[in-house]
């Protein structure tokens, strides 16, 4: 009994702490930032990256819905060899997103999210041409959707808007298009 209310006092503190930190960053960007790039905090250290969001896996950066922060872990950005700037730009999109699109974000298929903001980011972590490609199974998928936004705009020419609403994912055609018109010419 005792244990169990010492317990339960434990999570709630550590459960208000997170929100704490959370609100603090949230308040800082409300004041402090210019543009959306401002709100995309890098975060140095590989620890306080896993308490900010402690099921973050392996990931580069993350988005909080609606509040209008994100963070980025730098060191997994330095392991995967991949520019900052670009990261960051993925994550700004995705606090863009949740603005825009309030609750229907969470109706929009993945591809359609992550494959916008991998195209701003201008490369995915795997290069759209890298044939034959191993690596984590997330940054596969992840450059997939970039081949898959990346047609709809150039070839389809389609707005950011009707991609959110677009039903098939293209990735058959997308692929065979970067194939031929933008590896092949590279
Ligand atoms: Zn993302």
């Amino acid at each position: 009994m005792y244990v169990k209310r010492i317990v339960r006092s434990l999570f709630n503190i550590i459960t208000w702490a997170w929100f704490l930190i959370h609100g603090t960053f949230s308040a800082h960007a409300f004041v402090f930032s210019q543009n959306v790039r401002d709100r995309v905090y890098v975060i140095e250290a590989p620890l306080v990256y896993k308490v900010l969001n402690p099921v973050a896996g392996d990931s580069l950066g993350f988005t909080l819905p609606f509040v209008g922060v994100a963070y980025i872990n730098k060191q997994a950005v330095q392991d995967a060899d991949t520019p900052l700037p670009g990261v960051i730009s993925h994550e700004a999109k995705h606090i863009e997103q949740f603005w825009q699109l309030g609750i229907h974000h969470f109706g929009i298929e993945k591809w359609k999210l992550e494959g916008m903001a991998e195209y701003v980011r201008g490369d995915s972590t795997i290069s759209l041409c890298a044939s034959g490609v191993e690596g984590l199974h997330d940054r596969i998928k992840y450059r997939d959707y970039h081949i898959a936004v990346k047609y709809l705009i150039e070839v389809e020419g389609l707005s950011e808007d009707q991609i959110y609403n677009y039903s098939d994912y293209p990735l058959g055609v997308a692929s065979d298009w970067i194939n031929a018109e933008i590896c092949k010419k590279a």
